[in-house]
């Protein structure tokens, strides 16, 4: 194919951004094409921060994490004259199709792109889990697997003290590493933002689970509940008696060498993107998993669906912790 393509990654990072960066970019040169990564984000892209890549650029970072094309929020690509100069520094360069790897907002930003010419293919990218137009996104499965661990050291200390403990996990609007985390820890409680927090069922887990002879009660929080960490604290041991600390993972569930499910997952879109480029037939697409597929579905079409929490899952994990 004799076609230009750009690729960036925009938004939060996430483990897999350089595993589908790596595809995205041996595809493309298998195909013929050109291919440019473009750093930082909306940011980079406005400011002509363009640079040619070649099979060899991105040799050995499929194990890494993060993105080595860097990553960024950018205020100016939400106003439309940032978007005007973003097409234009695309045009002048001749890229006509561009593989972004993001979260919901990305490829929102993405959808607008398109809107002015550009062949936009969006890949989903970022820990949280929170696109509902497909089942994975790259990054989740590491970010809980480093989460259960992170869980895991916790509740030995937790054991040994015979205490209860908070554990905070990412998760502003969506509550799916909270759900998978807590869940495969054995967590007692799980909270999640899709659900109202029960303070009094938290406080009966803990003194049902103290009378079963429990050593400890974990309570894994997704970020995004609205019950502050120390008021739950605090009430939990008026109610109970049972000292209860807090734990913040935050940020060390971002990094990491990404899992094989992520890699997959990347590697996977990144090339059927790739793909859908050359083919031509279908312009605008969001690529990801449905029913263990790989698909892609009219960026507008996947934008609009609504994500929701799998409440058999959240059921499943409450009766399993009794
Ligand atoms: P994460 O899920 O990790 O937060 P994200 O892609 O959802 O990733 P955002 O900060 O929401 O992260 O979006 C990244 C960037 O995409 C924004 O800084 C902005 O430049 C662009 N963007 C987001 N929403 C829009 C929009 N509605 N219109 C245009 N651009 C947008």
């Amino acid at each position: 194919m004799k076609k230009k393509i750009g690729i960036l990654t925009s938004g939060g990072d996430a483990p897999g951004m350089n595993a589908a960066i790596r595809a995205a970019v041996r595809t493309g040169i298998f195909m013929g094409a050109e291919v440019y990564g473009i750093k930082s984000g909306y940011e980079g892209l406005i400011d002509g921060n363009i640079e040619p890549m070649t099979a060899s650029s991105v040799s050995d970072i499929l194990h890494r994490g993060g993105t080595i094309l860097r990553t960024a929020r950018s205020e100016r690509f939400m106003t439309s004259e940032g978007r005007q100069k973003a097409a234009e520094v695309l045009r002048e360069r001749g890229i006509e199709d561009l593989v972004i790897i993001g979260g919901d907002g990305s490829l929102n930003g993405g959808m607008k792109l398109s809107e002015l010419g550009i062949n936009v293919m969006g890949i989903p990218g970022t820990i949280d889990n929170d696109m509902a137009y497909t089942e994975r996104t790259i990054g989740f499965d590491t970010a809980v697997n480093t989460a259960l661990s992170a869980i895991s050291n916790v509740r030995d200390t937790s054991s040994s003290h015979e205490r209860t403990t908070i554990i905070e996990v990412m998760g502003r609007n969506c509550g799916d590493i909270a759900v998978w985390a807590g869940t495969t820890s054995g967590a007692e409680s799980i909270l999640i933002p899709e659900v109202p927090v029960d303070i009094e069922n938290v406080c009966r887990k803990v003194t049902q689970g103290r009378k079963r002879g429990k050593l400890h009660n974990i309570i894994v929080k997704a970020e995004g509940v609205r019950l502050d960490s120390g008021v739950l604290a605090k009430h939990i041991m008026e109610r109970t008696g049972m000292e209860t600390k807090i734990v913040v993972l935050g940020h060390v569930q971002r990094g990491g060498s990404p899992t094989a499910v992520d890699r997959m997952l990347a590697s996977s879109t990144a090339f059927k993107a790739v793909e859908l480029i050359a083919d031509g037939s279908e312009r605008n697409q969001a690529v990801g998993m449905v029913k263990g597929e790989i698909v892609s579905i009219p960026l507008e079409k996947a934008l609009k669906a609504k994500k929701t929490m799998d409440m058999r899952c959240v059921k499943m994990a409450e009766i399993l912790s009794i």
